[in-house]
């Protein structure tokens, strides 16, 4: 899970380097787009030939204005549906309802204090000042425990993957597997999400709902897994392949190994005194360079008592983000990777977001304690976890004649 990033924003303008004013695009507004800020009315004229060609891609102004109070017919032999059946998707992928019914925890797992009502209240004056905590030892070896509980889950989780598995199923299990180490899954009912794990397909950026769709051969799927255990978050994710033609795909493949690269490149620079709005020009310098975008709405974020507190992360060059590392801070970095368009689109279930073009995106995560020399990577795969690089398939290519 990401939250928005702080306020300054960029001018959309193509090669403006200004802030974004309050100046937003009218008819993104109205198309529901988020972000279309521009530094003025000149940089927006200016950019007009080219930013239109966005709204093409976008729903039609009708179904925002009018948005589906019929679903699809449930399938006769399931009983599934599709409950935005109006809704301009931006790709393949749909929703696949029903949801299963709500899982609960046991009384005696301590909660978060969002569990009962959705809404965070712990650390909202620490959010409002920006300032960045640093753990104590104790603390530490708390966020030490968590993060490789949280672990364990993911790695439960993905060797569960594979063809023909529900995302809904992948919840569960992951569901069950927090209850057993006397953890809360942190997702479950954090501003209202209505599941213990975020399960992001293909052209989900991020903030998948687990539903009734069955992962196929081919597709590639994202697990976020946030444990609360004894008083503290930990936080991870990664993008796995689903089955062969997955990792034969050369497209697939580039974005994923992308996404992992970017972590890894990242996670290098962690130490005292590197700036975290330093992270974004390494990111996106690796990530150009595998012909790939970086997602701008969603940061890495603070993590320790609260599942998202400062500093925010953003994954993008020349961010203005505050703050520099210090030993004892715990942090997530969770570059979200596209192949085409950074742009999001979310779904009407306010969720679920998508890239504007429908392309595939991976992402990778994990909590970080900085400490006095580096960083630990407290959320680190183990020999056994599953996943992990694929190399890039041989594709077959016309025979070249040597002159
Ligand atoms: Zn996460
Ligand atoms: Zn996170």
């Amino acid at each position: 899970m990401a939250e928005e990033p702080p306020t300054k924003r960029k001018c959309l303008g193509a090669d403006c380097e200004n802030d974004a004013s309050s100046l937003q695009c009218p008819k993104c507004l109205s198309l529901g787009i988020k972000d279309s800020f521009f530094c003025s009315q000149d940089c927006f004229k200016k950019n007009w030939n080219t930013h239109k060609s966005l709204h093409k891609t976008e729903n039609s102004i009708l179904s925002h204005f009018f948005p589906p109070s019929v679903v699809s017919k449930p399938d006769p032999e399931t009983g599934c549906y599709n409950p935005f059946p109006t809704f301009r998707f931006t790709g393949p992928l749909r929703p696949v309802y029903p949801l299963s019914p709500r899982r609960e925890v046991p009384k005696s797992i301590p909660h978060p204090d969002y569990a009962e009502d959705g809404i965070p209240k712990a650390g909202r004056a620490l959010v409002r000042s920006n300032k960045i905590e640093q753990l104590n030892v104790k603390d530490q070896e708390g966020m030490r425990k968590v993060c490789r509980l949280a672990r364990e889950v993911l790695d439960i989780a993905a060797a569960a993957l594979r063809p023909g598995i529900t995302t809904d199923e992948i919840d569960e299990i992951v569901h069950k597997a927090c209850i057993e180490r006397n953890a809360y899954p942190s997702p479950l009912n954090y501003n209202h999400f209505p599941k213990s794990v975020c399960t992001s397909v293909n052209e989900v950026i991020c903030h998948g709902i687990p539903d009734q769709r069955v992962l196929l051969d081919g597709d590639i799927v994202n697990l976020d897994v946030t444990l609360y255990h004894e008083g503290f978050h930990g936080d991870l994710n990664e993008t796995y392949y689903v089955g062969e033609r997955a990792r034969s795909d050369p497209d697939t493949v580039r974005v994923v190994e992308a996404a992992r690269e970017c972590l890894e490149e990242a996670i290098k620079m962690v130490k005292p005194g590197t700036l975290i709005r330093d992270f974004g020009n390494v990111i996106e310098a690796h990530a150009k360079s595998k012909g790939c975008s970086v997602i701008r709405t969603y940061v890495g974020h603070g993590i320790n008592r609260i599942f998202h507190c400062p500093p925010n992360i953003p994954h993008y060059a020349r961010n203005k983000a505050v703050g520099e590392c210090k030993p004892g801070m715990t942090f997530t970095i969770e570059p979200m990777i596209a192949l085409g368009k950074y742009r999001d689109v979310t779904w009407p279930d306010n969720w679920t977001s998508t890239t504007i073009d429908g392309k595939k995106t991976a992402q990778f995560e994990h909590t970080l304690l900085v400490t006095e020399t580096g960083v630990e990577i407290l959320t680190a795969r183990t020999p056994n976890s599953p996943g992990g690089p694929v190399p890039m398939p041989v594709v077959d290519k016309p025979q070249e004649t040597s002159a």
